[in-house]
């Protein structure tokens, strides 16, 4: 184990990114808000896996929350963050400021159309305009080779590949599986938020999409059986459905074509924490 230097500054950054460059080593970046689990650690441990260097970034991005409530709730963890990342171990961790990110005069918006539009772009208006700027920077500032994100957030996945493509960013994106609970709930910060009794019924959302999943392999009709997930989500005690969707894993547009790669994707509210999940059908 050892301890990942903490940097703060672009400055500093490149200081180290620079040096390991003119050595010849590979960099590979794993973007993150903080409040580390182990699905952001089986990233980080792709990383290690891969490249001669790793970077964590740690920066609650205020672009990307359309919710002002959400970013103050949003919870804060350095220390413990840092002793996980000396774990795997990591290189470096860059945790900047908000104003060494986003300076006074900052006018830039990077804006990915067509993947980014439907679903978590229509309920979170901005928030991939957020994403998609704050990850650009993030390649810029860092000059990584590779970057891992989850496929947890499956549309952002595809947001960032669409991105690189069409700006000919020089990183190769790496997508890495959900990590999840026993009970099947995908790791994520905001499960600290649900009760006790929430947490107990929060793997249904899991369970049903799955459910759905296979009826539909089954030969079941791709609405009948979605039906079926939401009316299971709404009986174990979850506030609303916000969508059940099965989609072009690629685009994310319609598809009833079971030919081509398709994923269900899901979003739901309980205890007030709106909870995400995706699986491949
Ligand atoms: P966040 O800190 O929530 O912005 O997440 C940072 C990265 O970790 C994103 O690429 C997420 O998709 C990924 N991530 C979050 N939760 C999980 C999980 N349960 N399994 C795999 N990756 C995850």
């Amino acid at each position: 184990m050892s301890t990942p230097v903490i940097v703060r500054t672009v400055e500093a950054l490149r200081a180290h990114t620079r040096a390991w460059r003119a050595a010849g080593e590979s960099i590979g970046v794993v973007p993150t808000m903080g409040a580390l689990h182990d699905g952001h650690l089986s990233l980080a441990r792709a990383a290690r896996r891969d490249c001669a260097r790793v970077i964590t970034t740690i920066f609650v991005n205020p672009m990307q929350f359309n919710n002002p409530e959400d970013l103050l709730k949003y919870p804060h963890s350095e220390e413990a963050d840092a002793a996980l990342l000396a774990t795997v171990p990591v290189d470096l961790i860059f945790a900047p400021a908000r104003e060494e990110v986003y300076p006074d005069g900052f006018k830039t918006v990077v804006t990915v159309g067509g993947v980014s539009e439907p679903l978590e772009g229509r309920m979170r208006p901005g928030h991939f305009d957020g994403v998609a700027t704050v990850v650009t920077k993030l390649f810029g500032m860092t000059m990584a080779d590779r970057g891992y994100f989850g496929q947890k957030d499956w549309q952002q996945l595809q947001v960032v590949q669409r991105l690189v493509r069409d700006l000919n960013i020089p990183v190769q994106i790496i997508g890495c599986e959900t990590i999840r609970e026993a009970d099947g709930l995908a790791m994520s910060s905001r499960n600290l938020r649900l009760t006790e009794a929430g947490r107990a019924k929060a793997g249904v959302l899991y369970a049903a999409i799955t459910a759905a999943a296979e009826d539909i392999r089954a030969g079941q009709s791709d609405r009948m059986a979605i039906r079926e997930a939401a009316e299971a989500i709404r009986a174990a005690g979850f506030e609303r459905v916000e969508y059940i969707e099965l989609r072009d894993a690629a685009t994310l547009m319609p598809s009833d074509d079971p030919a081509s790669p398709r994923r269900m994707l899901a979003a739901a509210w309980l205890d007030g924490v709106r909870l995400i999940d995706n699986i491949p059908v």
